[in-house]
């Protein structure tokens, strides 16, 4: 039976690169993009390579777009087998604590968080019709405490409350979603990716898009003995 597997935020950077990989693994990939236009080019350039894939429109924090792209998995496909909840923003705005403006707190947790927890329950019903469905949530060294709070790592440096505090509440999403889904088949965990050459993360990161996607669909194919409810980087299993 072909598995199906729907990345959001699939039209660049890393989540375009995890549909790649996916879709060269098999699975028919379905890439989310919040412009139809850039999801079908990506969809097209894909397709042209051999793999299996379709554009969804999907804007994550619109309700209705999630309710007509959940409406159309279930009548195209009948179930999904892979979530990768990829789509984030760095606001403008963001800072540290003293500085952040009031407007990029709200917009990250808009996106990062209330888009993809409403994108997750739209799907729960599809990905309970697979037979063990997947769940990546992509967070950040930036979520971690033990890396914020640790004043010798880099990433105790970065100021972006709204970035760092919207991934850490992705983590929590994470293992609360893993408890809820426990013993259905369905695994959920984080994904680090590392710091990767794209828009959001730079231009001279030094990892590849195609070097971050790998966590994600290492955890996106987990046999039914992988973990659920933790989060993984290129190195394994992180803390928190
Ligand atoms: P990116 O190049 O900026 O791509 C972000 C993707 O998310 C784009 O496809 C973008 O769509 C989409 N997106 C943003 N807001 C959206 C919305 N409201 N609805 C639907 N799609 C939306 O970012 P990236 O570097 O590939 O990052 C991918 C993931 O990895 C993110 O979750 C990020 O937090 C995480 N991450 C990245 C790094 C890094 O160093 N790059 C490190 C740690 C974690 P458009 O093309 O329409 O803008």
């Amino acid at each position: 039976m072909n598995t199906v597997a729907l990345i959001t935020g699939a039209t660049k950077g890393i989540g375009r690169e995890i549909a790649r990989q996916l879709g060269e693994a098999g699975y028919i990939v379905l890439i989310g993009a919040r412009d139809p236009a850039r999801g079908e080019a990506v969809a097209k350039e894909f397709v042209a390579d051999g793999i299996k894939a379709a554009a969804v429109q999907l804007e994550v924090t619109d309700p209705a777009s999630i309710r007509a792209a959940a409406a159309r998995i279930a009548a195209e496909h009948g179930k999904l087998d892979v979530l990768v909840n990829n789509a984030a923003i760095i606001p403008a705005g963001d800072g540290g604590v003293s500085e952040v403006a009031a407007s990029a707190l709200r917009a990250a947790f808009e996106t990062n968080v209330i888009g993809l927890v409403e994108v997750t329950a739209a799907l729960l019903p599809v990905l309970r019709k697979s037979t063990a469905a997947r769940i990546v949530n992509l967070s950040s060294s930036l979520a971690s405490f033990t890396q914020v709070g640790d004043p010798a790592s880099r990433m105790s440096t970065v100021r972006t409350l709204g970035y760092n505090s919207s991934k850490a509440a992705v983590n929590m999403v994470t293992v609360m979603l893993a408890n809820e889904l426990r013993g259905t088949g369905i695994l959920v965990n984080a994904a680090d990716p590392g710091n990767c050459a794209t828009d959001m993360g730079g231009w001279d990161a030094p990892r590849t898009p195609a070097e971050g996607a790998a966590v994600a669909v290492r955890l996106a194919t987990l046999g039914p003995d992988g973990p659920t409810g933790e989060s993984h980087a290129e190195s394994g299993r992180l803390p928190w």
